[in-house]
């Protein structure tokens, strides 16, 4: 492998390291890699070919390599000036370098090409769709002869914007002068960075870190050709994939030490690759996925609060729908009082009717055709109530009960604490799957643990605690919750799953009513029973 500029230089090394283990990897048989470096290709006078030639010869004297990797154009412009005194009829590719940097003409039978095309064109389109208000673009290009050739290929493809947007090109400035400017760039400017080798004064940079800097410093976006440079440092694009490029030089490399024939083997030259953006770099230059292109692939997105905040969103949720349930279940406790209260007021009034000496049957009739009205209107409150608990939608999926119960008690271990009471959970190692509604199903352990919360806050007992316990019983997930309350009474164990049944000063009853319904369309069941305080069990079938 020959390189460009030393073994350390981005973006030549990115390449040179992909196509290093892709031939690995597809090769049958092992293949020893020797690294040569044209150090100096960065300067203009430089004097060094000639003692380089020699020392080459003098490796490779006894032992002919089987095949040359040039990387980049200087190591292709030094192998085809010295091709014939170094390696005469050993298969060469040259890869890395820009089809533009190939003499063609000086190509032999044993040399092949896999080379990128640039298209300034496109870059620069994408700059002003993106960014359409920008009225100036400042071009990063060195001052090394690679880079000297290439501005004047940047100045001749981008001379059709000229009237469209003022082009400020960097080459005359050293890098810390590039700095400075880049950081006082009149509004709505954008960057373009081709190359920063060898800067004006001579000092040569490693592109990643200079890229970085000038990131960091600039007041306006940054874009590039090439994505090895993207990764918080540019916007995004169109450009060459570093990979793509690669495994195609690697391939052509394994065909030729497979034994085919260098010249025969011809390889377009690759194209950008569909535009990748850099979805924090959209963010800081206000740049929306509407206005990208299409088939673009946004990378580097912060999760959303759904991934970062899922169970509590989740859990939030429940609780949002919980007060929901109990806000529509007061209105419809006035409702339902309403017809109620009317009922009785009838009855009494056909009461007095009745005990006069000649009663007005007349009356009594209508007060019973109000009191039928108001009866069906009860029923109908009480009909829609049921209503509104089965038909919430309803979403199957087979989740970890165990998980959900052991978040639910974390949620609510706050809430304990504020009431003084000890909130402990005991659960299997092993997830307990069942196949039903996360959201229902929490909303049943979640107002399980606050009756027990209750119970227990409702006892002078030094013991205030509450336990909740899962298992897995044959084909059922069994949960458990005890406290150490007062436990249920005999006469309120007959009731409390019955809608409207509390004993509680603020209570509305509806609690466990819902829990049931919601376990019964589970397919599962729900039981209460006294032990030391109260202990409610509920089974579900496992999924
Ligand atoms: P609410 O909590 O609004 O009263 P619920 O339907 O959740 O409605 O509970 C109904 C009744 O069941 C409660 O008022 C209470 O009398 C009884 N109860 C529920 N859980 C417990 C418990 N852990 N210990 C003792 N009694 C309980």
């Amino acid at each position: 492998m020959l390189h460009s500029f030393g073994l350390r230089f981005k973006p030549w090394t990115d390449y040179a390291q992909i196509i290093r283990s892709e031939i690995t990897r597809r090769s049958q048989r092992p293949v020893d890699f020797h690294d040569h470096s044209l150090l100096n290709a960065r300067l203009a006078d430089d004097k060094s070919d000639g003692p380089f030639v020699d020392y080459l010869h003098a490796v490779y004297a006894g032992k002919r390599p089987d095949l040359i990797l040039a990387i980049g154009a200087p190591a292709a412009n030094f192998v085809q000036r010295y091709r014939h005194r170094i390696f005469p009829g050993t298969p060469m590719v040259f890869t890395a370098v820009e089809a533009r940097r190939v003499q063609y003409d000086k190509l032999t039978q044993d040399d092949t090409v896999v080379a990128p095309a640039h298209d300034f064109p496109a870059s620069f389109e994408n700059i002003l769709r993106v960014l359409p208000r920008t009225k100036t673009i400042a071009i990063v290009n060195g001052a090394s002869p690679n880079e000297t050739f290439w501005l004047g290929e940047l100045r001749r493809e981008t001379a059709p914007l000229t009237g469209r947007v003022e082009l400020k090109f960097y080459n005359e400035l050293s890098f810390e002068e590039i700095l400075k400017d880049a950081a006082n760039l009149p509004p709505h400017s954008a960057i373009f960075w081709h190359l920063m080798n060898v800067d004006a004064a001579g000092v040569a940079h490693e592109a990643n870190a200079a890229l970085s800097r000038l990131s960091a410093a600039a007041n306006a976006p940054v874009f590039s050709y090439l994505d090895n440079f993207f990764g918080d440092t540019t916007v995004g694009g169109p450009m060459h994939s570093v990979e793509e490029g690669s495994a195609v030089a690697a391939a052509v490399a394994v065909r030729i030490l497979n034994g085919e024939k260098a010249g025969d083997i011809k390889t377009p030259p690759t194209k950008y690759a569909s535009p990748k953006f850099d979805s924090r770099q959209m963010q800081r230059w206000g740049i929306k996925e509407s206005d990208l292109p299409p088939e673009s692939t946004v990378l580097f997105k912060p999760p959303t609060m759904w991934e970062t905040y899922r169970w509590q969103i989740l859990t939030a949720c429940s609780v949002i729908l919980l007060q929901a349930g109990l806000i529509a279940l007061l209105l419809i406790a006035h409702e339902i009082n309403q017809p109620l209260g009317a009922i009785l007021n009838n009855v009494e009034t056909a009461e007095i009717l009745l005990k006069g000496r000649s009663p007005d049957l007349r009356g009594v009739k209508e007060i019973f055709g109000d009191i039928r009205r108001d009866n069906s209107r009860a029923t109908e409150v009480i009909r829609r109530l049921r209503s509104y608990v089965t038909k919430v939608p309803f979403e199957r999926k087979d989740f970890d009960l165990n998980y959900q119960i052991g978040e639910t008690v974390k949620f609510l271990l706050p809430e304990a604490r504020s009431r003084a009471v000890v909130l402990r959970s005991r659960l299997t190692g092993a997830p307990l799957w069942v196949n039903g509604d996360p959201i229902q199903l929490q909303q049943v352990f979640s107002n399980l643990i606050l009756n027990a919360l209750d119970a227990a806050s409702d006892t002078t007992l030094a013991e205030r605690a509450v336990m909740v316990e899962t298992a897995q019983d044959r084909k059922f997930a069994a949960i458990s919750i005890a406290d150490t309350g007062p436990g249920l009474s005999a006469e309120a164990a007959g009731k409390i799953f019955d809608p409207f049944f509390s004993t509680k000063k603020h209570g509305m009853g509806m609690g466990l009513s819902i829990a049931r319904t919601i376990v019964a369309m589970h397919n599962g069941q729900i039981e209460a029973e006294n032990c030391n305080g109260a202990v409610f069990r509920v089974r579900l079938p496992l999924a």
